[in-house]
C-alpha cells in the first residue's frame, strides 16, 4: 500500500515537472536574451560534464559558445 502511495507522489512530481519544463520553454522562447554571461554548466541535464557557455541572464537558455580568448579570460578570473 505504501508503494502504491509513493508511485502516485512521484506521478504527481512527474507532472509537475512537465508543467515547470513547458512554462521554462516558452519563456525562453520568448525571451530576447538582451544580457548574457559566460556560466559554466552541465552539457545535458542527465550529464555530469561541465562546459562552458554564454547563457542569457534572463531566461537561462544557452545562447552561444564562448571563443578561445573569452574562455581564457572567464578562467581567469
Ligand atoms: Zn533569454
Amino acid at each position: 500500500m505504501s508503494f502504491k502511495r509513493s508511485l502516485n507522489k512521484v506521478e504527481g512530481l512527474f507532472s509537475a515537472r512537465k508543467k515547470i519544463e513547458k512554462e521554462i520553454e516558452e519563456i525562453q522562447k520568448l525571451c530576447q536574451h538582451p544580457t548574457k554571461s559566460i556560466k559554466s554548466i552541465q552539457e545535458r541535464l542527465d550529464s555530469t560534464t561541465m562546459v562552458i557557455r554564454y547563457v542569457c541572464n534572463e531566461c537561462s537558455s544557452v545562447i552561444g559558445i564562448p571563443n578561445h580568448d573569452e574562455l581564457q579570460n572567464y578562467l581567469k578570473q
